[in-house]
């Protein structure tokens, strides 16, 4: 049986599950592990700065702040992300309000003393790398793509596309929904499926726009040809990031897909095509910066959503999966908290476990997460399934449905506002033999 306490730690993607698991490693283990070493290697070869902007939730940034990258965002300034009270609800048949899922109480604070922010995934990313920089014992490794591995008795190694190796005794894939991690050698035959929906997204500059804008400070906008989210991504007020949620087929994708290395006039044809796709859709919206937004010549770039079934294997012996690599569900305002929780309940795990077999930490950390995942996934499919094309009648059914659904479901998602991974109860590893042993030995000493 192998008790070995992994002191060669490698983490595959530098993405939130990634840094975040890093971080939490380092804080749980640098006590009991003198030689520990973290190693991150990501795909990329510096930061990459797509991807728009993200929402957190008081979730997320209660375990951001844990981790020290709160205090970094908000020494960035304006730039460190707009605060979000709540997320207003309007419909754009009829430009009225429907409701809001508020990230604060009744007398205006946020939960547990975090409400949500907006802010571009570049900035986080910098502000997550700044922790790590001064963290000892871990080390990012930029430009290493993972594209194969296999798992020995006392480790786990690596194969990178420059054709080099590394080698871990634990190897933790939080490479996100395409995870060469997973459809490589944890899960093979567990490749991604796209959703049948779209974010097409845009940044757009507030001074651009001469309509009164209808949201403090983030909205999302619903029709029956799916919803338009649009929200301050930074302090001051100064950008607006607009998302719109869309059905889109599947063959649609490759032609309407910006990629590096295409010509000019390949971009532009991609760029104009995007502009209409929205405007076909939402140009006709009843508020008028929505409107405006849609008609404007901002350029809209397409992010297809994927997800990963439940219910896949999410370890082997020596290698486990964690974030989006594990159970990428469509998105909701929730999905980064999802990542958030399992980097910081595996380190504690392992920490508590850190005498025990990795394969009875993998089996503590599957009990405690599978049925969360489970229905956190089932619960965004549901309301993802909002977003498709949908007829007059079913349209305003759904405006109906949305206004009930957030009413009823508002103190059940204020409890889970609350959440604290740093706090929940953990399972304790069951005694040893040995321990048994010398338990009844002294019991019966003492008879
Ligand atoms: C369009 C869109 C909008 C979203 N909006 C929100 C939101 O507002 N709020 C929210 O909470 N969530 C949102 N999400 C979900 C959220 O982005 C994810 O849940 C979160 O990023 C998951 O983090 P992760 O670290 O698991 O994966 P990722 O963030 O995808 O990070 C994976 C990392 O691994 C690297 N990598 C990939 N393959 C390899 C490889 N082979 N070798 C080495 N490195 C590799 C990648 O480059 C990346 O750095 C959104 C998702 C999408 C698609």
């Amino acid at each position: 049986m192998d008790t070995t306490r992994p002191s060669n730690i490698v983490i595959v993607g530098a993405g939130i599950a990634g840094i975040a698991c890093a971080l939490s490693l380092s804080k749980e283990l640098t006590p009991f592990v003198p030689d520990l070493k973290i190693t991150v290697y990501e795909r990329h070869d510096i930061l990459s700065t797509s991807g728009g902007a993200i929402n957190l939730t008081p979730v997320a940034q209660r375990h951001l702040a844990q981790l020290g990258v709160l205090d970094e965002l908000n020494r960035m300034g304006p730039e460190g992300g707009a605060d979000v009270d709540a997320i207003e609800l309007f419909s754009m048949r009829s430009g009225r309000p429907i409701g809001s899922i508020n990230f604060t109480d009744h007398n205006g604070n946020g939960f547990g003393g975090y409400k949500g922010r907006r802010v571009m995934r570049i900035i986080l990313s910098v502000a997550m790398l700044t922790v790590v920089e001064r963290t000892k014992n871990v080390e990012i490794v930029f430009g290493k793509k993972v594209v194969g591995g296999e798992e020995f008795d006392d480790r786990t190694v690596l194969r990178f596309q420059d054709g080099t190796e590394a080698s871990g005794d634990l190897v933790i894939g939080c490479d996100g929904v395409h995870s060469a991690v997973r459809t490589q050698f944890v899960d093979v035959g567990q490749p991604a499926e796209y959703t049948g929906l779209s974010f097409m997204q845009a940044t757009i500059d507030t001074s651009s726009l001469s309509s009164p804008l209808h949201f403090k400070s983030s909205s999302l906008n619903i029709s029956r040809h799916g919803s338009v989210l649009a929200s301050y991504c930074d302090r001051d007020g100064d950008q607006i990031f607009a998302a719109a949620i869309v059905q889109f087929s599947q063959e649609g994708l490759s032609r309407h897909r910006l990629e590096p290395g295409q010509d000019w006039a390949t971009q532009h044809r991609i760029r104009c095509a995007l502009r209409e796709e929205i405007r076909d859709r939402f140009g006709k919206c009843a508020i008028p910066c929505i409107r405006e937004m849609i008609n404007s010549k901002a350029d809209w770039m397409l992010y297809p959503v994927y997800q990963v079934r439940p219910g896949g294997r999410w370890c082997l012996n020596r290698t486990i999966l964690l974030g989006d690599a594990a159970h990428a569900m469509p998105p909701r305002d929730e999905s980064a908290a999802y990542a958030l929780d399992d980097a910081i309940l595996f380190s504690r795990i392992l920490a508590r476990y850190r005498s025990e077999p990795l394969a009875e930490v993998f089996d503590a950390y599957e009990s405690l997460r599978r049925d969360t995942i489970n229905r956190a996934f089932k619960e965004s499919r549901r309301m993802w399934e909002r977003n498709r094309e949908m007829g007059l009648f079913e349209g305003r059914l759904k405006e109906w449905m949305m206004a009930f659904h957030i009413k009823t479901h508002e103190s059940e998602r204020e409890a889970a506002w609350e959440f604290d991974a740093t706090k929940m109860a953990l399972p304790t590893p069951a005694p040893s033999e040995d321990l048994v042993s010398l338990n009844s030995f002294l019991r019966d000493r003492t008879l």
